[in-house]
């Protein structure tokens, strides 16, 4: 009997400690920047890693694990972010591309999690249009949104804040962990940046940085793309004959800017910006960029020389952007270790493509060239992820929700589309990884194309320009240089390919109007439109 009774005060005491007991689960800190490629991390040991541009982000992958085979499905910024909530490819998830909006009412991870008691929030660069769901507490920029003073969206309502874009949302989102989260619940705060996005305009702090230092060149900068098909020929993204002195690269903007400045076509943001400064933010950015300006105009430069002298200052702003981000990443990360998080906070840092840094003479993305279709993965899972460990297993932001999902311990839905990271996190070697993965870019300066990536190869179809295709081996040709494509004695490897992404497609269900228009598109070029 008094044995019966002291299991029963056992079992009274062990129920009321588990009901009061916190919430277990692993936190999650998703960082996410806009347009980081790879190369420009140094643990990507790319051609820019000699310039050190991200120690904090460096540090993450030295504790942690990073994923080289990490790419998306249609290189992009709004329909990469809808990719990541849905875990649905664009044609399932319906943002195809940044003219579209997203369905906020579909279902995507933050939600699900929000429901099994996660507390979710949301900061920073949406790119989504529409009020946010499946947060508990959001904030996020109108559209792009701008690097000075910007306005941000609350659920209360839209306010202008004085300060530079990468500052504001790393202060809102350490103001959340410290003052504003409910500590009882696990959390998962996405923390998405502007940066480094065009126009790339660096915190007051790093204007001068790298001011003393040649930017290594990528070594296809002045690459014609002969061997491609022509569509690689047909685009807007070149250094040479897109990239704008003014609006891009700040030439003049800083002295004259109470006139727009005569070209139409261009992207004015940073103009617009510029109009947006304090006296003060001014002032360093013409103190910054005026003698430079001089300098420019005196040296008078013309053809290779004036693309080396674009390049240089491009990669320089980008990557003073890119040192906002890593700041960011380093305050995140010592606000947890002040929280006594650190222990129990998955912390992911990630971009929504890659980009092109000069790399074949370009500076933007969109391509399923290697450059814009890779994105960043690192992840640090305290207690699980081995400190330094690196996976080549092809992976793509598809994966993200369903990974989030099998952390928290959630079911995960059954019409979601990718895979859940989280074998391959703890060291595991799952046999039945993905071989292949497919790639969809739907519009807007490059052609249309679709494609498949295999851990050697990869096969691209423009169809509607000319129904063009492209083929490389990423092995013997990791610039992508020779199409092999149409050659006879790669016909079998072809023929392969072909049936493997035809297979992705009927597996994906792709349903987008994939009819070959291959006229329309050359027919407009040889108009000059
Ligand atoms: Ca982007």
């Amino acid at each position: 009997m008094k044995e019966r009774i002291v299991i029963l005060f056992l079992l009274i005491f062990l129920m009321g400690s588990l009901a009061n007991a916190k919430d277990p689960r692993a936190n999650i800190l998703f960082i996410f920047s806009d347009d980081h490629a790879p190369h420009a991390i140094g643990a990507y040991n790319g051609w820019l890693k000699s310039v050190n541009p991200t120690p904090n982000i460096d540090l993450l992958a030295a504790e942690g694990m990073l994923f080289q085979n990490s790419m998306c499905s249609n290189s992009i910024c709004g329909p990469s972010r809808a990719v990541i909530l849905s875990g649905k490819h664009s044609h399932k998830n319906g943002f195809m591309n940044n003219g579209n909006s997203f369905d906020w009412s579909q279902q995507t991870f933050s939600k699900i999690l929000r429901k099994a008691g996660y507390q979710t929030a949301l900061y920073g660069k949406s790119h989504l249009k529409g009020r946010p769901q499946g947060f508990d507490d959001w904030a996020v920029l109108p559209g792009q949104g701008l690097y000075y003073n910007p306005d941000m969206i609350f659920p209360d309502g839209r306010r202008r804040i004085n300060g530079h874009c990468t500052d504001i949302v790393t202060d809102i989102a350490v103001e959340w962990l410290k003052e504003k989260r409910d500590t009882e619940k696990p959390f998962m705060l996405m923390v998405q940046h502007k940066a480094p996005h065009r126009n790339w305009m660096p915190a007051t702090r790093h204007l001068h940085l790298y001011d003393d230092i040649k930017i290594p060149e990528p070594a296809t900068l002045f690459d014609k793309w002969e061997d491609n098909a022509p569509p690689a020929r047909f685009q807007e993204l070149e250094i040479d004959r897109h990239m704008d002195l003014n609006y891009d690269l700040f030439v003049d903007l800083t002295a004259e800017f109470d006139q727009a400045p005569s070209q139409k076509r261009q992207d004015r943001s940073a103009w617009v910006n510029m109009k947006r400064m304090s006296s003060e933010q001014l002032k360093a950015w013409r103190a910054a960029y005026g003698p430079k300006d001089a300098a420019f105009h005196a040296a008078n430069l013309k053809g290779k020389d004036l693309v080396r002298w674009k390049f240089q200052r491009y990669a320089k702003n980008y990557l003073r952007c890119v040192k906002g981000v890593d700041e960011s990443v380093g305050r995140l990360r010592t606000t947890l270790k002040e929280l006594g998080l650190d222990e129990n906070t998955i912390v992911i840092y990630s971009s929504d493509q890659g980009f092109y840094i000069g790399d074949h003479g370009w500076y933007d993305k969109r391509w399923m060239y290697e450059e814009s279709l890779k994105m960043p993965f690192i992840i640090k899972w305290p207690g699980v992820t081995k400190a330094g460990s690196r996976s080549k297993r092809l992976i793509q932001n598809l994966d993200y929700a369903e990974t989030f999902l099998d952390i928290a311990g959630v079911k995960i839905p059954s019409d979601m589309q990718g895979l859940s990271l989280v074998p391959l996190l703890k060291g595991e070697s799952p046999k039945n990884w993905r071989k292949s993965l497919y790639y969809h870019y739907y519009v807007h300066m490059v052609p249309r194309h679709y494609g498949i990536r295999t851990q050697r190869y990869k096969l691209m179809h423009f169809y509607q320009f000319g129904n063009e295709w492209e083929m490389y081996d990423l092995k013997t040709d990791p610039d992508e240089l020779t199409n092999l494509y149409g050659k006879s004695e790669h016909a079998k490897l072809t023929k392969r390919l072909k049936k493997q992404l035809t297979a992705l497609q009927v597996h994906y269900e792709e349903d987008s109007d994939l009819s070959e228009k291959p006229d329309s598109w050359k027919a407009e070029m040889r108009a000059g439109k």
